[in-house]
């Protein structure tokens, strides 16, 4: 068996372990293995391409790569290791960075170091794909570097609005069609320059378009655009495993953008040109007056409760207060109080951010339900504890249809009889938009980190079960 045969061989497993990988991480209890599949192919992959590699290339070039892998891998085993689950959507914005970088900086390679043997329509095709890997690898850029930064806070995650935006982004598109085919005509250096320059520049328009509430989408967008400019690189590389990796990537990013879009009631075409339509005009003033609650006050409208439902978001990712929470469930529910976890699709700040979080801290799967499946039992429910969440159960979504998150569905918390909403200040979530649900009759606030209160709360139950044992349980 030749270098080559062995080498296509083991592109096939790999691709298949790719497919296993992704079939085990679209379910909790799979996700594990369907990360192990993915590192087994990635292995395999990287084994098989320097093995290629080796026929044509000196020994020092070997080198290099064995030095750019330790370096590549030693660089992600840091960050991975020291990343906190609330840094993990700017880390991914940021690798996708990574492949858009490498996919343009292929394609620039593909202009400038052409196959002797490429002529006549072949050689047109292999400029069309410098010029699609390199417009999509830009894109995919600067795209990225912009999302990371919204992510990370270091810019307002505000849209931008531009006057003529979508003019703006259709004349960016125009102008790559048409610059495609004068490049595939009569290839040259400033055709290529321009194209990179305005793909730069429509990546970084199209994210800074794009408001905070509806950042997921762009995210899982991003991930789908950095399929595709692997898949180009793929083409230009002439490596079919980069194009089936790529393919599966990009795919699979734009279902899952079609999935969010639908969970956030928002048109897929719109989010990825640029938030089209969506306000600019961010309520974000206060709107009333709002009840402050204390640990013990809220341990005894528990004590008191007959159902409870907890919707976590963000703010509980940040005080990593799953533990104390996932306490606080076991112990209400040892009293006979019904407990129940509601997740709105997008809370925290990656798909599933939640579930992973509860899974961590072992609450049990049946009694977290998706946002469908719990939406309509709020009316019923004696108490409801919004820890950390602000977006994600804000009435504006239903109420403003002018707002910058109408239209967005949300847990409808302000239908139970009670709501203590757990956060440190009055400030706005992430989409900036102010939540009238912390000014409505049946909420109250109970202010300070969410770990540190929700432990006062379990403190304050002990000391109320010791106080009056005799009606511990009783008093519903
Ligand atoms: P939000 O981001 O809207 O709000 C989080 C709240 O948590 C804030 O109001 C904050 O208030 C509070 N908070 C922060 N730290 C603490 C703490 N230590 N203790 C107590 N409270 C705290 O959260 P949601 O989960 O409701 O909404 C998610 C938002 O993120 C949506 O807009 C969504 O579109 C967006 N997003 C989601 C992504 C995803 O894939 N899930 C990806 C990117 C964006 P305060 O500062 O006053 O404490």
């Amino acid at each position: 068996m030749t270098i080559v045969t062995a080498a296509e061989a083991a592109y096939v497993v790999a691709a298949l372990l790719f497919i296993l990988s992704l079939a085990g991480l679209s379910q909790h209890r799979t996700s594990r293995s369907g990360v192990v599949w993915g590192i087994a192919g990635m292995v395999i992959a990287l084994a098989a391409t320097v093995g290629l590699a080796s026929r044509s290339i000196p020994a020092t070039g070997l080198v290099l790569i064995a030095v750019a892998m330790v370096l590549g891998a030693g660089i992600g085993l840091w960050r991975a290791r020291v990343v906190e689950m609330t840094g993990m959507p700017e880390l991914i914005a940021i690798m996708h960075s990574l492949v858009g970088l490498s996919a343009a900086f292929v394609g620039w390679n593909g202009y400038l170091d052409v196959d002797a043997g490429l002529t006549g329509s072949l050689l047109g095709i292999h400029h069309a794909e410098v010029f699609i890997g390199v417009f999509i690898g830009a894109v995919t850029f600067t795209g990225s570097v912009v999302a990371y930064l919204k992510l990370s806070a270091r810019i307002d995650s505000r849209p931008l609005t531009l006057p003529g935006k979508h003019v703006l982004n259709v004349s960016a598109l125009v102008a790559f069609v048409v610059l495609t085919v004068a490049f595939v005509a009569r290839p040259g250096i400033g055709l290529l320059i321009a194209v990179t320059v305005i793909a730069l520049a429509l990546g970084a328009h199209l994210v800074a378009s794009i408001g905070g509430g509806d950042m997921p989408v762009v995210v899982s967008m991003l991930n789908s655009y950095s399929g595709w400019a692997a898949a180009a690189s793929g083409f230009l590389l002439a490596n079919n495993l980069l194009i089936v990796t790529g393919a599966l990537v990009g795919s699979s990013g734009a279902y899952l953008s079609y999935i969010m879009c639908k969970a956030m009631n928002r048109s897929f075409l719109s989010v990825i040109a640029g938030g089209f339509g969506s306000p600019a005009a961010v309520a974000d003033g206060e709107q009333g007056e709002h009840r402050e609650i204390d640990a013990e006050e809220t341990a005894q409208l528990l004590h008191d409760a007959s159902s409870v439902i907890i919707t976590p978001g963000y703010g509980m990712a940040v005080a990593q207060a799953q533990y104390p929470v996932a306490e606080l469930a076991r112990r209400l529910r040892e009293r006979g109080v019904e407990v129940r976890f509601g997740i709105h699709p997008v809370a925290g700040r990656l798909p599933g951010h939640m579930n992973v979080l509860l899974a961590e801290a072992h609450v049990p799967y049946d009694i977290v339900l998706e946002m469908d499946e719990i939406n309509d039992d709020f009316p019923a429910t004696s108490v409801v504890l919004v820890i950390g969440a602000n977006d994600t159960v804000n009435p504006a979504a239903v109420d403003d249809p002018a707002g910058p998150i109408a239209g967005m569905p949300v847990l409808h918390v302000w239908e139970a009889a009670n709501v203590v909403v757990f956060k440190r200040s009055m400030a706005v979530g992430y989409a900036g938009v102010q939540n009238p649900l912390f000014f409505r009759e049946n909420t109250q606030m109970l202010f300070g980190d969410a770990k540190q209160r929700v432990e006062d709360i379990l403190r304050a139950l002990d000391a109320l079960d010791t106080s009056v044992p005799e009606m511990a349980g009783t008093s519903r």
